[in-house]
């Protein structure tokens, strides 16, 4: 963990789409971390989404299913679902920042 914090503390972070199969990225030079937060997260549903049609599978299979169903999908089909992801962040994002706002003023009274 040591490692990492200090790599924490020169790394530059950057999100932004890479292509279907790349997640992450390094410029050694610049020290920079690209993140694909949108393929990371549609990953996940994917494979939640394999769990609800393969009920009996294994975490294993599901990991195969995912990786085969991600590479069958278009350009077009993960910016769709990373679409619906985002909205249901920013829904549960709105409603977080709400009960927080309430509990302040709870706090403040
Ligand atoms: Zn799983």
């Amino acid at each position: 963990m040591k490692k990492i914090r200090e790599f924490m503390k020169v790394c530059k972070l950057e999100f932004g789409w890479i292509d279907k199969n790349t997640f992450g990225l390094y410029d050694f030079e610049t020290k920079r971390v690209k993140i694909s937060l949108a393929l990371a997260l549609v990953d996940i549903f994917i494979h939640e989404a394999i769990h609800e049609f393969n009920p009996n599978a294994t975490e294993k299979e599901i990991i195969k299913k995912t990786a085969r169903k991600l590479n069958r999908l278009t350009r077009k089909d993960i910016k769709e679902i990373g679409r619906f992801i985002w909205a249901c962040f920013e829904n549960e994002l709105k409603l977080y920042i709400q009960k927080r706002k309430a509990d302040e003023n709870e706090t403040q009274r």
